[in-house]
């Protein structure tokens, strides 16, 4: 059994893909084009916003965002202590400091109770909180109402990292247009992704994606080689562009059938000593992870062993908190994370993805229960 089963995306959309591919590639045209302005137009349709600009990955999406706010040394940046890598790397690589706060206990996501302690800390330590930047972790929408709504009382700008989230929603409302600048990824696993890297940000801002065009383009002025400011190299290939066209088409179909999967799942793990993933109602998971967290004193890595003896991957997202990480040691703050500290010993991801079929559920849930509470 496969963690993410992308070879059998893969087969149900050949015939289209391969075309799309080989178009691509006899067209002569590898950077750019008209596939890349069609994605874009099409993502930015989809979530509902008025600009989307495709770039080379999900991190460069986020950094992106805070060189376009101007964001740098002396600012400070509200961070989850419980997410990706990324999410924290950019703050640090725009030479602004991170303020890494704990998550809610049920849906793993930035918990908004902890923004006033952060601001408080930032200026305590001489920094200028400039924004939030929220995560859908697994493919759950953060909670942004209470979130915009402290952004809005702070003055603070809001950064939605929809790497992992991109097709979720609340109350029919889009994520990737919760944040005054919201961004994906394309990575292959993510709930929309290509065969390589790509990323793409979101904002109905004008001036925002302007500068952000600008930023991913060298700092391009009225064309490539006039240069206004210092920028980067991150375009989304052609070819990956082509690849997310095709993998649109399927996507509302792949995320009523991760749902169904999510639903299976729950049916069968739920009522046990081990915790099932939380959906606050009136919101909609893309289901990126489908994460438990194993009862207290059940040995984690044990339980992996047993489902890899019947050939069950799983994997554990995340083991270290921000806060813990070595690259952040020079300059990050951190009142405490004691949530996100216990679930980096708990959680446990299982396979998922629109193509594992029932059978493989229920066989899946029958061992992880066995290896969790017997
Ligand atoms: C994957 C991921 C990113 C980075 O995306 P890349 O395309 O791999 O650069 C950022 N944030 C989160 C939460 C992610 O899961």
């Amino acid at each position: 059994m496969q963690f993410r089963d992308l070879g059998a995306q893969y087969r149900s959309m050949k015939d289209e893909m391969d075309q799309a591919i080989m178009g691509v590639i006899s067209s002569g045209q590898y950077i750019g084009g008209s596939s890349v302005g069609e994605l874009e137009k099409r993502l930015a349709d989809y979530v509902g916003v008025r600009h989307c600009v495709t770039c080379a990955n999900g991190t460069d999406a986020l950094q992106l965002a805070l060189m376009a706010w101007g964001i740098g040394s002396g600012d400070a940046v509200i961070v989850p202590d419980f997410t990706f890598f990324s999410t924290g790397e950019v703050v640090s690589a725009v030479g602004a400091t991170p303020v890494f706060i704990d998550v809610d206990c049920r849906t793993f996501n930035l918990d908004p109770e902890k923004i006033e302690g952060a601001i408080d800390l930032a200026n305590r330590n001489g920094l200028k909180m400039r924004a939030v930047i929220a995560v859908d972790l697994f493919g759950l929408p953060a909670d942004y109402p209470t979130i915009r709504a402290l952004c809005s009382k702070y003055g603070l700008l809001l950064l939605e990292d929809g790497a992992q989230g991109f097709g979720g929603s609340i109350g029919g409302e889009k994520a990737c247009a919760f944040g005054d600048v919201s961004t994906t990824s394309f990575f292959p696993a993510k709930p929309l992704g290509c065969y390589g890297d790509g990323g793409a940000v979101f904002t109905d801002n004008d001036e925002w994606a302007a500068l952000i065009r600008s930023f991913a383009v060298h700092g391009k002025g009225s064309m490539k080689y006039d240069n206004v400011r210092v920028g980067m190299n991150s375009r989304l290939d052609t070819i990956q562009a082509a690849v997310v066209l095709v993998k649109l088409k399927s996507f509302a179909h792949e995320l009523a059938a991760v749902n169904r999967v999510a639903a299976q799942y729950i049916d069968a793990l739920a009522g046990n000593s081990l915790v099932v993933p939380y959906t606050p109602s009136g919101y909609k998971s893309s289901w990126a992870q489908f994460t438990i967290q194993v009862p207290e004193g059940v040995n984690r890595d044990a339980v992996q062993k047993a489902l890899r003896e019947v050939n069950i991957p799983s994997m554990v997202y995340y083991p270290k908190p921000m806060h813990r990480q070595a690259a952040f040691s020079q300059r990050y703050m951190c009142e405490c994370a004691p949530i996100a500290d216990r679930l980096c010993k708990t959680v446990l991801s299982l396979p998922m993805s629109p193509y594992i079929s029932e059978e493989e559920v229920s066989f899946v849930s029958r061992e992880v229960l066995r290896a969790t509470c017997s």
